[in-house]
This record gives structure tokens, sequence and C-alpha cells, in this order.
């Protein structure tokens, strides 16, 4: 009966999860899918907790339990509270390093505990001997283990290089060669989880099992390959890994990681869930590692990067963060009231939303003008990179806040159709992803990435505080072309003063 329950519990974690993954796609049922996942999660962590039954005892340590459940909600809440939009990809680097860290810990408990149950000792006569329970260890059973613990380890430490270099506390670092190491270290990692999954269980399987007693002095020999110190050797390894892999990686590439360490973080969860058979832990798992893997291979499309070149951590690097393009040159800047009156007396207007709206959280003063503008007949329409800003799907979630419809969003395909029919784009604190250096200047650390091309419109102002660069650290030629206009100042300010403009004409 309990069993039952308990099933029935892993059965609701499982459909809401994977209802709630599906709600996530889209603004208009985010929300809701967020907390159905949530109510799920939350029935089969306590369905777990009062229900699961080993050898007929139910868990115990529930002080230690409770204790870390309470800390780590009110932590997890508090932060999620207060944390900017900006900062977004900081907390879920953090949030993803901790799943990977859980992972890790998993396995480690996992192998004491085959250790201890591989090894049983019965009295004959008055000497204890020992024996070892070949059913206690299969091939699959260490491949597993194994594997998420290098998996969790490398995501646990990699995301905590990404959440400093977020946070900008820590600094691009690269070597000549780096790549080659990186290499060396995989194939050293590689080949430590195939020694341990497939040489150790089988020098096991030599000894006398099950009905013969064997010698301790036997047992400790195979035990001290099998155990502690490669075992934890392969922990460090995993964990300088996951540095090394994250360290030279910056500028424009670093969504592409995150979401790697994303998917990372799934898979090891899903090996946990494999060892526990917990279906929930595997189902969510999967699904996790699914997800960012299929956003990793999407983000790597829509920055022209091979998967490759992010497994060996060899792309980007502190080149795109440190380069500046000599463009220079003369710039011109427009008025906020022929601002207004090119938008208002334009037939099209397209809106491309960046990093620096998000930091003036200027969203719904946006919302206004583009409301303010149709009112007079103008078509407006956003145009959406899908790196633009800096999370992925950041602009989208950050415009749904303001209640613009979503069909007005246009993903980047859609858009550089358009902007050959639009009167006027209005760049508002976006940079890197309309610069044009990524199409024409191979030198450039950006070189390769598809761009909005907003220089095939009629008119562009772009909206910025002065002419700095944004987070790839170059500068960016559009500002000086002909057909650019610069009007300077905080988004949410001049926004709000072109609302005014707008509503006199
Ligand atoms: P950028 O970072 O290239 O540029 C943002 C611009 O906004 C800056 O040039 C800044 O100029 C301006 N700005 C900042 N604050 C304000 C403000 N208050 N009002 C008006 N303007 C402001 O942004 P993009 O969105 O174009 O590109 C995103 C970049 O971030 C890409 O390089 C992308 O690869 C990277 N990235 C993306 C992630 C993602 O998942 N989306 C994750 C991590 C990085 P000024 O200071 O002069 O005002």
């Amino acid at each position: 009966m309990i069993t039952s329950l308990l099933t029935i519990c892993y059965l609701i974690g499982s459909i809401t999860f994977i209802l709630g993954l599906k709600m996530l796609g889209h603004p208009d049922t985010a929300k809701k899918g967020n907390l159905i996942a949530a109510g799920g999660m939350a029935i089969a962590i306590f369905g777990t907790i009062f229900l699961y039954r080993e050898n007929g005892s139910s868990l115990h340590n529930y002080g230690w339990i409770f204790s870390a459940l309470i800390v780590g909600s009110i932590v997890g809440t508090l932060a999620a509270k207060k944390v900017q939009m900006t900062a977004m990809p900081e907390m879920v680097s953090l949030f993803n390093g901790m799943g990977g860290a859980c992972a890790m810990l998993i396995s480690v408990l996992e192998w004491s505990h085959l250790h201890e149950t591989a090894i049983v000792t019965e009295a004959i006569g008055d000497l204890p001997k020992l024996y070892i329970q070949s059913e206690q260890i299969n091939h699959l059973q260490i491949l597993i283990i194994v594997l998420a613990m290098v998996i969790g380890a490398v995501s646990f430490s990699g995301s905590m290089i990404a959440w400093g270099k977020l946070a900008g506390r820590v600094k691009d670092f690269t070597f000549k060669g780096q790549q080659y190491v990186n290499l060396l270290l995989l194939i050293v990692l590689v080949a430590y989880i195939a020694y341990f999954s497939y040489v150790t269980p089988s020098s096991v399987s030599d000894i006398p099992l099950n009905s013969v007693a064997v010698d301790e002095t036997l047992i400790n020999a195979v035990f001290t390959n099998f155990h502690s110190y490669l075992f934890y050797g392969i922990i460090a390894l995993a964990l300088v890994y996951g540095v090394m892999f994250v360290f030279p990686i910056g500028g424009a590439d670093m969504p592409v990681v995150i979401s790697l360490l994303n998917s990372f973080t799934g898979v090891a969860a899903a090996c946990g869930g494999f060892l526990y058979d917990n279906p929930v832990m595997l189902t969510g798992g999967i699904l996790v590692g699914a997800a960012g893997t299929l956003l990793t291979i999407l983000m790597c499309k829509a920055m022209n990067r091979s998967l490759i070149n992010v497994l060996l951590g060899a792309f980007g690097g502190s080149a795109s963060a440190s380069a500046t393009a000599q463009t220079g040159g003369a710039y011109k800047e427009i008025t906020l009231t022929d601002s207004a009156v090119l938008m208002t007396y334009a037939k099209k207007v397209m809106i491309v939303p960046g990093y620096g709206l998000a930091v003036a959280q200027a969203q719904h003063v946006c919302h206004e003008i583009e409301e303010l503008l149709q009112e007079k007949g103008v078509e407006v329409k956003y145009a959406i990179h899908p790196v633009a800003g800096r999370m992925p799907g950041h602009m989208n979630v950050l415009l749904a806040e303001a209640d613009v419809s979503y069909d007005k969003l246009l993903e980047m395909e859609q858009a550089n159709e358009e902007f050959r029919t639009t009167d006027v784009v209005l760049i508002l604190g976006a940079n890197d992803v309309v610069n044009p250096a990524a199409k024409t200047d191979p030198a450039s650390p950006i070189y390769g990435m598809p761009i909005l091309e907003v220089e095939l419109a009629k008119h562009v102002i772009v909206n910025k505080r002065s002419m700095k660069p944004g987070y790839a650290g170059i500068e960016n030629g559009l500002f000086f072309e002909p057909k650019t206009s610069m009007l300077f100042g905080d988004a949410k300010g001049v926004l709000q003063k072109l609302v005014s403009e707008i509503k006199e004409l």
C-alpha cells in the first residue's frame, strides 16, 4: 500500500514536470507551468521522505532532512526574490552548480555504500571471514556512479567559474596550448571512467564468490584498486576540468556554456535517478539534459559555433572581451523631437531590444510607445536576437512582463526579412547583436555570429548612454553609418520623454 502511494507520488511528479516544461514554452502559460512543476516536485520529495521504505524501515534523521529543507527553501526564496532580472544568468549558473554538486555527492555516497555492501562478514568458528557478493557489483552500476560523479563535478566547478565571470569576479584566463591541455584532461577522465567501470568489477569477480570464504588480504588488495584515492582522484580531476573548460570562454559565447552546463547537470541527475531507481529523478534529469542539449545546439547555431569548439573550451576567449576594433569616425546625434516625428510618420517601426533595455527596466514605457504609435496607424514589431540580453529568452521574458503581445515578436530570421520594408529601427540598449563586424570583419571576435541586419532599414535610431562597447568589448561600426543617428540617455528616461513628444504630435 505504502509503496503504491509512493509510486503515485512519483507519477504525479513526473507528469507535472513534463507538463510544466511544456507550459514554460509560452510566456502566457510559463508562470503556471513553473508552479505546477514545483508542486509536483514537492509531492515527490515529501512522498520520498515519509513513504520510502528500505528493508521495511522508513527514513530517519528527520531533524537533518527538515533543517536542510528549511534552510535551502529560505535561501532560495530570498535569492529569487532579490535577484535583478539582469543578474538572472548568474543565479542560473549558481543553482546549476548546486545541482551538479548534489549529483557528485550522491555518487560519493553510493560509492561508499557499494563498497560496504560488497563485503559481508560472517563468523565461521571463531574467525570472522569476508565474502564478496558479486551481484552487488556490476559494470553498469559502477559506470553510472562514476559518470554521475564526473559530470556533476564538471558541472559544479564549471558553473562556479561561469558565475564568477558573469558577476565580474573571475577574469578570462588562457594560455598557449590550453585546448590541448583540456583535450588531454578529457582523455584521461574518459580513460579513468573506463578503468573503473570495466576493469575493476572484472578483477573483483575473479575472486571466489558467495560461497567460498576468501582471504582478507586478497579482498583488501582488490579494493585498493577499487577504492579511495583513485576514486577521489577522479573527482579532483573532474573539478579541475570544469574550471579549465570554462576559464577561457568569454565574450559572446557565454550563453552556450551556461546552457551546456545545464544539460550536464540534467544528465548527472538522471544517473542519480537510475542509481536510486527513482522515476522522478530520472524523468527530470532526462528532460533537463535533453532541453539543455537542444538549447545548446540552437544557441550554437545562433552564434555560428560548433559544439566541438565548446567542448574543447576553444572559442571566444579573452580576445573577445578585450578586443576593441578601430572603427572610430564621426557619428551623428538626433533630438527627441526629431526621433518622435520620424517614428510617428513612419509606416513601419521595428524595435530592437537589448541588454540596456533590461538594465533600465524600460520595458513598460517601451510598450507604451508601441501602443501610442499603433494608435497613430504605425505598424510596430520587435526584432528579437536569440542572445540579446544576458540569458536565453531574456528579451521575451522582459517584454512579456510588460504585456507585449507575443505575436509582435519576430525571431531573427523573420526580422531580417522585414528590415528592408521598415522605415525606422529603434535600437534600445542593444549593441553586439546589431554589430555588422560579425559579417564583415574576419578579425572580429564575434565574426560569424548571425546578427540583426538593421542597416537594411531606411533609418536607424540607436539609444544608449554613451559610445561605450557592449558585452563583447568591441566598437560598433553601425553607429558611424550615414543612416544611423544616436539618441543618448538612459533608455527609460529617453522613452518617457519620447512618449510626451509623440503625444504632442
Ligand atoms: P550588449 O551587451 O552588446 O550592449 C548593451 C548596450 O546597452 C551597451 O552598449 C550599453 O551602452 C547599453 N546600455 C546599458 N545600460 C543602458 C541603459 N540604462 N540605457 C540605455 N542603454 C544602456 O547587449 P546586446 O543585447 O546587444 O548583446 C548581448 C551580449 O551579451 C552578446 O554579446 C551576448 O553574446 C552576450 N551574452 C548573452 C547571453 C544570453 O544568453 N542572452 C548571456 C551572456 C552574455 P552604454 O553603456 O553606452 O549605455
